[in-house]
């Protein structure tokens, strides 16, 4: 590649990185206002106008626009010094699912993202009160969207599952109400219960086993616990056939365009994270 060739492909890439605000439109369909904001937190700590940016940039903590993804480089830059950049760019990047350009402008970022996800596992190593909220901002960030929009603490979690053999919507429950796949009758409930079949620990393949292994390091064990089960097996109580939950799950939530943009490298603990101890109550 000749020396001019080469200039004018990394001037390409600096271009690209230069958003243009006077195009990108916030939630309020406005143009220009979130650079202006985001001039002021860059400054100083100035609580309105991180009032502000959430409002245009995450609007009732869910609806995102092309400005939230143009901002992620620049909250990603302060989010080391600076909490609320960090949860804010975690809050838009769980709505990925709800925005129809997001792999394409996730893509345009990817350093910015490795930046966020190290950050956020770092604090998660320190135990927060919030530790499911961060969790789910980890998985948004690692491309897993569907998994940060549908966990739960699994304290009572229900998913509906469509069964991969005779499609049967099926009603998986983890929590306090037991661990099983039923078939749901709105008015005699959950029949025809079925134990769940958590996986093996050992056993378990990405992102369950990295999922497993982080809740594990960090001692947070009903999630460990949880995630072993939305990762093994159910019976479709209709016809009979054992199914992987997580992968019928993924397959009605998780769009293929957006299965090729998974963070390839997952960090894994040392220590391969703790067993799982809370035995899940049969109904
Ligand atoms: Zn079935």
């Amino acid at each position: 590649m000749s020396l001019f060739r080469l200039a004018a492909g990394l001037q390409e890439q600096l271009n690209a990185l230069v958003t243009d605000w006077t195009r990108v439109v916030d939630a309020h369909g406005a143009v220009g206002r979130v650079p202006l904001l985001l001039d002021r937190v860059e400054r100083e700590e100035v609580p309105e106008a991180w009032e502000e940016l959430w409002d245009r940039l995450c609007l009732h903590g869910e609806t995102v626009s092309a400005a939230s993804f143009a901002a992620l480089p620049r909250l990603a830059a302060l989010a080391s010094t600076s909490a609320q950049a960090l949860e804010l760019a975690g809050a838009i990047v769980r709505g990925t699912l709800r925005h129809p350009d997001a792999e394409a402008l996730l893509a345009s970022c990817s350093n910015e993202m490795a930046r966020l996800r190290h950050l956020v596992d770092q604090k998660l190593r320190t135990r927060p009160a919030d530790y499911n909220r961060l969790f789910g901002d980890l998985l948004a960030l690692a491309g897993h969207p569907h998994w940060s929009a549908s966990l739960g603490d699994f304290d009572d979690d229900f998913y509906a599952v469509s069964c991969p053999h005779c499609e049967a919507e099926v009603t998986i429950a983890v929590g306090g109400y037991g661990c099983y796949s039923a078939m749901r009758d709105w008015d005699r409930g959950d029949v025809e219960r079925r134990t769940l079949r958590p996986a093996p620990a050992e056993e378990l393949r990405d992102p369950g086993g990295w999922m497993h292994a982080t809740a594990g390091r960090d001692g947070q064990h009903r999630l460990a616990e949880g995630i072993r089960l939305v990762f093994g097996d159910a019976e479709c109580p209709a016809c009979g056939t054992a199914f992987n939950i997580a992968e019928a799950h993924t397959a009605a939530n998780l769009p293929p365009v957006l299965e090729t943009y998974v963070a390839a490298a997952h960090d894994r603990p040392a220590d391969g994270g703790e067993s799982a101890v809370r035995a899940c109550s049969s109904p």
